[in-house]
Order: C-alpha cells, then structure tokens, then sequence
C-alpha cells in the first residue's frame, strides 16, 4: 500500500516519470534472446568452425543466442577422431543442451562451418533431412555431397528452429531424442 501512494505522488509531481512509464511496454515486448550456454574446451581444431557457426544461427535466428562461455556448459563440444574418418553427430539432452561430437576425418572431406552448423541444428531441434535432400539446406548434411559447402541456414530452417523455440524453452524434451536427465 505505501508502495502505490508513492507512484501516485511519483506521477502527480513528476511528468517525466509518466514518459518513462509509457515506454516501457514497449520494451518489454521485445522478447529477450533464449540464451544457449556452450564450451569449446574440448573442440579442438574445429573451435573456429564452431564459433563460426554459433554466429550463423545467432544471426539468423534472434529469438536464440548462443554464447561461449570457458567452464563446462550444459552444451559441450568434443573432437574425435574414428578409424573411417567419418561419424560427426550430436547427443541432445533437452533443448540446446547435450553434446557435439565432431570427427576430424569429415573436416577434410565437408566444410568444417557447414558440419558445425548442421550438428548446432539438431541441438536446435531439427532432424536430419535425409537421401535427396539438397544443398540449400543444411540439414541435408552429408546427403548433398562434400562439393555442397554451404554453411547458411534457409529461410525454412531458421523458421523451423524460431517456431520451437517460441513453444519450448533450453531444457526442454526434443522430438526424437529421450527425455533430459541430469548430468
Ligand atoms: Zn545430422
């Protein structure tokens, strides 16, 4: 009670505090960025691609944004490397959370921003595309060739990954994936 007969008074004797009232819901429908918290600790020679990948999505999708911190994160990135030289993939554990697991046998075969950008989508939600599917996508993966390098997102995709996270927050179940536990 004593709260609200300030702002009354606040208000009376003041004009400019009755300007900056007004501005404020204006600000506070531009919805804040939904942060994704990663390291790069353990992604070795791909810590470039892989920042340059952070930046491909934040550009392309404002309602994220993925920011690189130095201690471990509910994301992590790890380089590997397997006997084929192949085997690039993630595992999501909720919604921007989980770990990528990039091989250094498909950085010299793919783009190494092109491999980052696909891994970063399905730990923004989105599924691999499959056999056909074509370069103008980056969900397309290894299926469009490693002559395709391109590393941009289309207007589907980026739309894909707005749509989700307008519905669901970090953390939360991905379809495909098994429920988020606790690490
Ligand atoms: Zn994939």
């Amino acid at each position: 009670m004593p709260r609200r007969m300030v702002k009354l008074l606040t208000a009376v004797l003041c004009a400019s505090a009755v300007v900056a009232g007004s501005a404020a819901p204006a600000q506070a429908a531009e919805a804040e960025p939904e942060v994704i918290a990663i390291d790069l600790l353990l992604a070795g020679s791909y810590t470039d691609a892989v920042r340059d990948a952070m930046d491909i999505w934040n550009d392309a999708v404002p309602g994220i944004r993925f920011v690189e911190q130095d201690t471990p994160a509910a994301l992590r990135v790890k380089e590997y490397t397997t006997a084929t030289g192949t085997g690039s993939h993630v595992y999501v554990n909720g919604l921007g959370r989980g770990w990528v697991y990039l091989e250094t046998g498909d950085a010299t075969v793919y783009r190494p921003s092109r491999i980052a950008v696909h891994e970063l989508g399905h730990i923004l939600s989105l599924p691999d595309l499959g056999p056909g599917s074509p370069c103008s996508k980056v969900m397309s993966g290894a299926w469009a060739g490693p002559e395709c390098t391109n590393d941009q997102p289309d207007a589907e995709e980026t739309a894909a990954v707005a749509a989700f996270f307008a519905a669901y927050d970090v953390g939360d179940p991905v379809p495909g994936w098994p429920d988020p536990v606790d690490r």
